[in-house]
């Protein structure tokens, strides 16, 4: 088992479509004492996203050689593309009590969660599906194809919602950055022996 030693590890999680990226980007905005962990993914990037910004846009060749060499704090397969969490940047943070934020899928979230048994777990759930179909095909990046894969998945992973610390229903984006901010608040100052 590892320990976080200083800095502590959040993490949120949830279906993708549901928000996440909108309200982290708010959060970050406000809070500056916690960092971003950025991801590698081999996903094409969308437009806007920027390399080393969003992610790390790598080949899958690049992503399994990072597999290889132990590289990763987690990774996951998703919808036909890897995405992984960069092992040397998080634990050094969290060695210097710098707090920093995962923003990953279910399957990476519960890997973290048993790795890390201490971290601060936050799930954000859409209102309810038919909105969240709306918002994947609203992003209109995504063929029908890939939006059913999807869907599926986050059929999957609402099963998963009770086994995280916290939950937060991304009704209004205002609402969830509240509660995003109150969780951060409270957990920030938590002492831990
Ligand atoms: P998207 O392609 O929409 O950016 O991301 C798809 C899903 O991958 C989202 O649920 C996102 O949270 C997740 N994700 C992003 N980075 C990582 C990572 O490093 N590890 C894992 N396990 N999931 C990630």
């Amino acid at each position: 088992m590892e320990s976080t030693k200083k800095g502590k590890l959040f993490i949120i999680t949830g279906p993708s479509g549901v928000g996440k990226g909108t309200i982290l980007e708010k959060f970050f905005h406000n809070n500056k004492n916690i960092i971003y962990s950025i991801s590698q993914t081999t996903r094409n990037p969308r437009p806007g996203e920027v390399d080393g910004v969003n992610y790390f846009f790598v080949t899958r060749e690049e992503f399994e050689n990072s597999i290889k060499n132990n590289e990763f704090l987690e990774w996951a397969q998703y919808s036909d593309n890897y995405y992984g969490t960069n092992k040397k940047f998080v634990l050094k943070a969290l060695s210097k009590g710098i707090d920093v934020l995962l923003e990953i899928e279910t399957q990476g979230a519960q890997s973290i969660m048993a790795k890390f048994p201490d971290c601060i777990s936050i799930f954000l759930t859409p209102p309810n599906l038919d909105e969240l179909e709306k918002r994947l095909r609203g992003r209109n990046t995504e063929d029908e194809e890939a939006i059913q894969k999807r869907l599926n998945q986050v059929r999957e992973e609402l099963k998963l919602a009770k086994t995280y610390k916290y939950s937060i229903e991304n009704d209004l984006v205002e609402n969830a950055l509240q509660k995003l901010q109150e969780i951060y608040n409270t957990e920030k100052n938590e002492k831990r022996f």
